[in-house]
Order: C-alpha cells, then structure tokens, then sequence
C-alpha cells in the first residue's frame, strides 16, 4: 500500500483502532479464562469482552502496543512506513513525520517494531498487531532507550 492509499484508508485515531481490533479477531483470539474464541468488542474502554464468561482483555494487551501510550495510529503508520521503506529512515524522521514532540517513545516504539520484524518472517509482518507469548513480550519490555543514543539521534532503522 502507498502512503497515500493508507491515509485515506485510515484517515483518523477510531478507523486504526477499528482496523487493529478486526485484525486481532481474525487472527484469533482466545479467552484467557475459558477459552473461548468469540468476542465482542467494547468501544467505550477499548476492550473485548468473551461472550461465554464475559472476561475483558484490553484491545492492545498481548501485542507490540502493549504498555505503550502513543495512538494506535502513530505503530500502524510506522510500521507500514518500515514495511514500506527499502532506503533506511532515520528515528528522527520518523519523529518528525509523526510530529511528535518527544524523541524516546518514537525510538522505543521503532525498536519494537524491528523486534517484531526480525523474529517473524515475512508472512508474520503483521503478527505486530496479534497476540505475542510471554517470554516475547518481556524482551519487549526490556528495550530501553540507551543513554549515548540521547545525543546521537541519527539512529537508521
Ligand atoms: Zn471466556
């Protein structure tokens, strides 16, 4: 997809939060609690909720936005722009085409998304938006922004 398809597909914060939420009900969802695979979808608090037991998960637990604040727009634009991008792109740039004032979620979210990109292949360039295991989502976590990185801000990615 161009950049420009993208915008008009995804023009605002509720058509993402739409399109992240049908992605992670067709790659399947299960009920922590019972299992079950069915699920309804709250847009009050963004969560979905088992239509068996009626337990809620938040819409971004589990996946690469987890624990993260930025809108659900800023991952799905950055990560079509890293999909996209045969020539590297530095996390400035990144920054600057979101218009974001602060350069360290930007970098820590660039940082997801290559973790992301490098243990799945191809086919699962889009498993950023499902459900990761545990073990994955602690080595999320772990990314830190290192302090020399502070100065040089020219990171490529
Ligand atoms: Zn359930």
């Amino acid at each position: 997809m161009e950049l420009r398809e993208f915008f008009e597909k995804y023009p605002d914060e509720a058509t993402c939060i739409e399109d992240f939420k049908n992605k992670r009900l067709k790659n399947g969802l299960l009920c922590k609690k019972c299992g079950h695979d069915e699920h309804s979808f709250r847009k009050i608090d963004l969560k979905f909720q088992c239509k068996r037991c009626q337990n809620r998960i938040s819409l971004r637990s589990g996946t690469v936005m987890e624990n993260s604040n930025l809108p659900v727009k800023y991952w799905m634009i950055c990560i079509e722009i890293m999909t996209l991008s045969r020539k590297k792109i530095s996390v400035l740039k990144l920054q600057y085409l979101l218009g974001h004032k602060r350069y360290e979620p930007i970098w820590l979210m660039v940082q997801k998304i290559k973790l992301v990109m490098r243990k799945r292949d191809e086919k699962y360039t889009l498993r950023a938006y499902s459900e990761f295991d545990s073990e994955f989502l602690k080595e999320l976590d772990g990314l830190i922004l290192p302090k020399k990185d502070k100065k040089n801000t020219n990171e490529m990615v």
